[in-house]
C-alpha cells in the first residue's frame, strides 16, 4: 500500500465523569435496579419510598451528596466514597482513572466475565476488561 489510509487524529480529552454518573455506573455495573439497591437501607416498608427517592436523587445531574461516607452506599454496591469526593471536588486532571462504562478503578478489584482479575482493556484503554467483553457482545453503554 502506497499511502497510509488512516490518519492520526489528536485525541480529545474525555469529558470528566461527574459524581452522579459515578453513582449510576456503580449501581448498574452491580446489575441492580434502584429498588434492589435500596433494600439494604430500610427495615420497614414505610421507609422504602424515601430510600428509593434518595437513591434516585443521587443520580440526578447536578446533585452532590454532602456526607457521602456516612451513607455507606457500599452496602448495596461497590462504591468508593473517596472517588466520589474527588470527582465532585477536584479538577478533572486530578481525577482517578475510571472505566468509562462502569466506573471501575484499578484499586476496586473484581472479576471479568471469565473469572479473571479485572484489568484495563489493552484494546480499549477507556474500559475495563469486563466492559470490553460486554461491549463486544453488544452490551449497551
Ligand atoms: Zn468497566
Amino acid at each position: 500500500m502506497k499511502h497510509a489510509v488512516v490518519q492520526r487524529v489528536p485525541e480529545q480529552p474525555a469529558a470528566p465523569i461527574r459524581p452522579w454518573e459515578y453513582v449510576r455506573m456503580r449501581r448498574r455495573s452491580a446489575g441492580l435496579t434502584i429498588a434492589e439497591a435500596a433494600k439494604p437501607f430500610y427495615q420497614h416498608h414505610d421507609h422504602r419510598e424515601d430510600v428509593e427517592n434518595n437513591l434516585r436523587m443521587f443520580e440526578r445531574p447536578g446533585v452532590r451528596i454532602k456526607r457521602v461516607r456516612d451513607l455507606d452506599l457500599v452496602r448495596a454496591f461497590p462504591f468508593d466514597p473517596g472517588i466520589y469526593t474527588q470527582l465532585a471536588d477536584d479538577p478533572a486532571e486530578q481525577h482517578p482513572r475510571l472505566c468509562r462504562r462502569c466506573g471501575w478503578d484499578e484499586w476496586a478489584g473484581g472479576f471479568d466475565r471469565q473469572g479473571n482479575d479485572l484489568r484495563w482493556s489493552e484494546e480499549q484503554p477507556a474500559f475495563c476488561t469486563r466492559c470490553e467483553t460486554d461491549l463486544a457482545n453488544g452490551g449497551r453503554m
